[in-house]
């Protein structure tokens, strides 16, 4: 991979007086025109206030949410987020209704050195989503140079983060996308070893790329979750009414003899007779799943086991819960994960969590300050994973040495 310039990389005069233009991820969950969570702000603020200090004047681009065809619904309106930035900023905040209109550029060339603007959900023009030069050189209007901290939607090639890029110099990566490049890079670079992946979530079929790539880099990978169960009818046995992908079981086949012992599989799993009797569940060996019995997490047994393999490791990389966290207590496997990564942390490995659910599951254990990084891109994360060129990345300056 080269190295994104980035904005450390600026000198001060490029950007003293300047507008920059940032595309931030500001798609957050909003409630009766409430932020309900405010981390994606939390996570752009460095580089906002990095920006600030230096005397540019900030112009913040994102989407939020899914808007059909490029039409203005109030619902997904980006205006609740004025609020909440002017808060985490402690100064006011210009909101700008139609980045499409002479009045949009005249703010930003009005804004004062160092204040901050947010332009309207970028989804409400119809050419966002098609990348549409024309969109492109609208957001392009709006600034001096281009900055990209929206890691997680750098593997959509958009307006306002493929096209745009093009257009206005530099375009360069903030502070949050640097970080993702850096520790997603280095795990598909210059691992320390032992190198060890762990995988999980329902379905081996968003999986199997990330898998493949995966292989040859890692020393070991440990499958958790319901994919588990689609590499057991792989080796031949029955697994009730687990969750399997039927028509993936051939490619389970192909990974497990590609993958010799690098590739680990649960030996136990709780199994219940549904979600909703969890009173029922008990603990049975991986080929010994009843008619009727789904498994819904790890064993004891292989949480132990997976547990003693990644506090050995220098490197580890988790994607996908071990099984139904949502519902405790299925949650165990992966919560003993999450404390197998935080205890491997502290032990000096460097420990990165991709994938929504598993970013979520980390959280909710109150342990994602207590691991290297958890990746704020949940779809981009696991594209990176699988090797895959990321269009938002690509289009930024390379750093020269
Ligand atoms: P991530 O978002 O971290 O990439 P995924 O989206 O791939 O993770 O998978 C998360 C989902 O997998 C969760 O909704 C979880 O309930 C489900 N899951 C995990 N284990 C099992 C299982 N044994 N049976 C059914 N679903 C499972
Ligand atoms: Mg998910």
């Amino acid at each position: 991979m080269i190295a994104k310039r980035t904005i450390e990389n600026l000198d001060a005069a490029a950007v003293l007086g300047q507008r920059a233009l940032v595309r931030v991820d500001f798609n957050v969950p909003v409630k009766d025109g409430k932020v309900t969570d405010d981390t994606r702000i939390r996570a752009a603020i460095p580089t906002i206030m990095d920006l600030k200090d230096r005397g540019a004047r900030v112009i913040l681009l994102s989407h939020l949410g899914r808007p059909k065809g490029g039409v203005a619904e109030s619902k997904y309106s980006l205006k609740p987020v004025v609020p909440v930035l002017e808060g985490l900023l402690g100064m006011p905040v210009t909101f700008i209704e139609d980045p499409a209109t002479p009045a949009a550029i005249e703010t930003t060339h009005k804004l004062p050195r160092g204040a901050v603007a947010l332009v309207e959900n970028t989804r409400f023009q119809k050419g966002e989503e098609t990348n549409d030069p024309a969109t492109a050189r609208m957001f392009a209007a709006l600034g001096d140079f281009y900055v990209n901290d929206a890691f997680g939607s750098a593997h959509r090639a958009h307006a306002s983060t493929e096209a745009v890029a093009h257009l206005l110099k530099p375009a360069v990566a903030g502070l949050l996308m640097q970080k993702e490049l850096e520790y997603l890079g280095r795990l598909l670079e210059t691992p320390a070893r032992p190198f060890v992946a762990i995988l999980g979530g329902a379905k081996i079929s968003g999986k199997i790329d990330v898998i493949q790539n995966l292989l040859p880099r890692v020393d070991r990978i440990l499958i958790g979750g319901a994919m588990a169960a689609t590499f057991y009818r792989a080796k031949g046995v029955k697994t009730g009414t687990s969750l399997v992908e039927e028509d993936r079981i051939g490619m389970a086949k192909d990974l497990l003899s590609a993958a010799g012992d690098k590739l680990v599989l649960p030996s136990g799993g709780v199994i219940a007779p549904a979600l909703d009797k969890p009173e029922l569940r008990r603990e049975v060996a991986w080929d010994a799943i009843p008619d009727g019995w789904a498994m819904y997490d790890i064993d004891a047994t292989t949480r132990t086991s997976f547990a003693g393999i990644v506090m050995g490791a220098k490197t580890v990389v988790w994607n996908g819960p071990m099984g139904v966290f949502e519902t405790p207590p299925f949650d165990a496997g992966t919560l003993a994960m999450a404390h197998a990564l935080a205890d491997a942390t502290a032990k000096g490995a460097i420990t990165v969590v991709g994938g929504g659910d598993s970013a979520a599951a980390i959280e909710g254990a109150k342990l994602a300050d207590k691991v290297s990084h958890v990746s704020t891109g949940g779809g981009a994360s696991l594209e990176f994973l699988e090797g895959k060129v990321l269009p938002g990345v690509a289009a930024l300056d390379d750093r020269t040495p």
